[in-house]
């Protein structure tokens, strides 16, 4: 009978659904009325009683032309568990890695074993698209954030992955977040997950023997939102995500991922993973400009009325803090629940002085701006009458060489690129030669003042 039963139902189902969740299942005991189905994990065994239970009862019922009652159980321990032992669970990062900057992960098990808890880290619902403010910066992201939240499975999948990247506070979580609570409010099953999460979730997995069941859990989804890249730790890890990613995409699911930096300075990022996320499409949330500073506190201002009483910014305090508090959503979240605090504590209307005063050190002397490699090599070439080619390529000449040096000379001084990775900007050159350029021309700038003059002027156009 329990054949005839898996045939209906790989029939019913599809064979995608029935290899996830079906195929597994044998059958421990079948006597009379009692039928005993096994199953490798609790994980499996919750979804199957909470999501399939009922279908197999009645197929049962029709095969067997009698009434029936079914029961999961786990198969134990020694059947269902790999004979090998998986490898030892922590790995070692492959260079130190600053800890998540807030949201900290709780430890939580990625998967528990009852209902379709499939843990993913918990959404705010306050970051919408309705509270997310458009501006110049993030047009694009939001339009591409909008596109992916809205579509259904069915349609063509337009950009996957979705990588969006941007440094700290530009909107990166908020976006992230209105996607996830879109889709999921449209009956779609997502999974918004941390990066820092599915490494702790799959550590975790593999320590518990219970991978498999991480695995599937990733795969039967039909959207996957994973925040803050930067912190996929491992090289073990790093292979799981891309056999997700790979998984996901070739079934047509959708995969959206956000991280602080373009793919391709992902340095600590396993190669096919970078690839893959090149593959789709990358869109960057720039800086947030004054006129967008000033909408998200206008929008905070608006939310804030509603819940306290009595409350007010004038437009003027709101255009100070925009115009003073710089670049940072997190910043101007600070920033407006300090006047808010303030304003509840001393019963004083907020005013330019009382904003001055309470939100004094997160005014920021203009940001030192961030210089791009390209940016160093364009200038280096122009300034020496070359071409970016020449400095790119192998070419060993005076002419070449000297610009060269010193171009990766700045590019270690200016940017926080790591000499490996500079080396690659460079045309894939071998960090010794990197390093070796870099002492040259540190050396030679103590000797020679024209030469020193030179860097000087190169920093300055730079830092422009
Ligand atoms: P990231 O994840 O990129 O570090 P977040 O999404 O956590 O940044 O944003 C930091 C704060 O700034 C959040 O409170 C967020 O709501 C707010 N924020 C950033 N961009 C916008 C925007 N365009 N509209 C409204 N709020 C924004
Ligand atoms: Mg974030």
């Amino acid at each position: 009978i329990w054949e005839r039963v898996r045939r209906r139902l790989r029939a019913e189902f599809g064979e995608d659904v029935f290899n996830s969740w079906f195929k597994s299942i044998e059958i421990d005991q079948a006597a009379g009325e009692m039928v005993r189905l096994s199953v490798p994990t609790r994980f499996l065994k919750s979804w199957i009683e909470n999501h399939y239970k009922d279908r197999i009862l009645t197929r049962w019922r029709e095969e067997a032309g009698q009434d029936v009652h079914i029961d999961v159980i786990v198969r134990t321990a020694v059947s269902a568990r790999p004979s090998v032992r998986p490898k030892p669970a922590v790995e070692p990062a492959r260079s130190p890695m600053p800890a998540a900057p807030n949201r900290s992960f709780d430890n939580a098990p990625l998967i528990q074993g009852h209902g379709e808890a499939l843990g993913g880290s918990p959404l705010d619902p306050r970051l919408t698209f309705e509270t997310f403010v458009q501006g110049r910066s993030n047009t694009l992201a939001r339009a591409a954030a909008l596109q992916v939240a809205q579509s259904r499975s069915s349609d063509a999948v337009l950009f996957n992955p979705l990588y969006i990247h941007a440094g700290v506070g530009l909107g990166k979580t908020h976006l992230l977040q209105a996607i996830s609570g879109t889709a999921q409010a449209a009956g779609r099953r997502i999974l918004y997950l941390t990066a820092e999460k599915f490494t702790f979730g799959f550590v975790a997995s593999l320590k518990n023997q219970t991978a498999m069941a991480f695995k599937e859990a990733l795969r039967n989804i039909d959207l996957l939102i994973i925040d803050d890249l930067q912190f996929l730790q491992g090289k073990q890890t790093q292979a799981e995500f891309c056999h997700t990613l790979n998984a996901l995409i070739d079934a047509g699911r959708q995969v959206v991922v956000a991280g602080d930096r373009p793919p391709s300075d992902l340095e600590n990022l396993d190669e096919r993973v970078r690839s893959r996320l090149a593959g789709g499409l990358t869109v960057e949330i720039g800086p947030l400009d004054e006129n967008l500073r000033l909408d998200i506190l206008k929008q905070k201002l608006t939310h804030a009325k509603v819940q306290h009483q009595g409350f007010d910014v004038p437009l003027a305090v709101l255009g100070y803090v925009a115009k003073n508090v710089t670049q940072n959503g997190r910043d101007l979240d600070g920033a407006f629940n300090r006047l808010l605090a303030t304003n509840r504590l001393t019963a004083q209307p907020v005013t330019i002085e009382m904003a001055e005063r309470s939100i004094r050190d997160l005014v920021r002397v203009a940001e030192p701006k961030r210089i791009k490699i390209e940016e160093i090599q364009k200038i280096v070439a122009q300034h020496y009458n070359v071409s970016r080619s020449d400095i790119l390529s192998s070419r060993r000449t005076a002419t070449v060489v000297r610009p060269r040096q010193i171009a990766m000379y700045l590019a270690k001084t200016l940017t926080l690129r790591s000499l490996p990775e500079i080396g690659r900007r460079f045309g894939g050159r071998d960090h010794t030669t990197v390093l070796h350029a870099v002492r040259k021309i540190e050396g030679l700038v103590g000797q020679d003042p024209a030469l020193n003059e030179e860097v000087e002027v190169l920093k300055r156009r730079l830092n422009d």
